[in-house]
């Protein structure tokens, strides 16, 4: 059917929780290429993980907020990130990751705004935006465009700025 995740969600660097993960490994590979400069690489782990952490408690504080909130979002960018932080996901615009969103599954997802409280539309700047437009006329939820990488959107410069500009976004703050 076109999935284009067929072996598993690839998006797991948007939980700000496996960052840290991420950089233990890039550290492991880099001592295991350049054994000299080893303690160098961890000593910068350690610093990075020590801003990460007073960074983490921040957005966690923002993200509370929203917990238990429900949202739309076009393709399963934003599972990890919503998982993380109790957002339900009520349904994709994508009625399989990869495939165009269809009328007939736009219009199910309407009926599902009917029902549930649903606060966002969720979307990333290379989603097509007829789709997004089209649910948030029809339900009213607000569209809100996320940034899903470093330089996906100009306030987005880091690994920092992406997460502070994803929870900026959501919350307002
Ligand atoms: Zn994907």
């Amino acid at each position: 059917m076109g999935d284009v995740h067929p072996q598993g969600n690839p998006h797991f660097y948007l939980d700000p929780y496996n960052i840290p993960k991420i950089a233990f490994l890039i550290t492991e590979r880099l001592c295991y290429l350049d054994r000299e400069n080893c303690p160098f690489y961890q000593k910068n782990l350690n610093s990075f993980k020590e801003r990460w952490n007073k960074k983490l408690s921040i957005w966690n504080k923002q993200m509370k907020k929203l917990e238990g909130k429900e949202v739309f979002e076009y393709h399963r960018l934003f599972d990890y990130f919503l998982i993380r932080y109790k957002i339900d996901i009520s349904g994709t615009l994508e009625s399989l990751p990869g495939i165009p969103p269809t009328t007939a599954h736009l219009l199910e997802l309407v009926d599902i705004s009917k029902k549930q409280n649903v606060s966002f539309i969720l979307y990333a700047v290379y989603n097509p935006e007829k789709s997004v437009q089209f649910l948030q006329k029809k339900t009213g939820i607000k569209a809100v465009l996320l940034p899903h990488d470093v330089n996906a959107l100009i306030e987005v410069k880091d690994i920092y700025s992406l997460f502070d500009e994803i929870v900026r976004r959501l919350t307002g703050d």
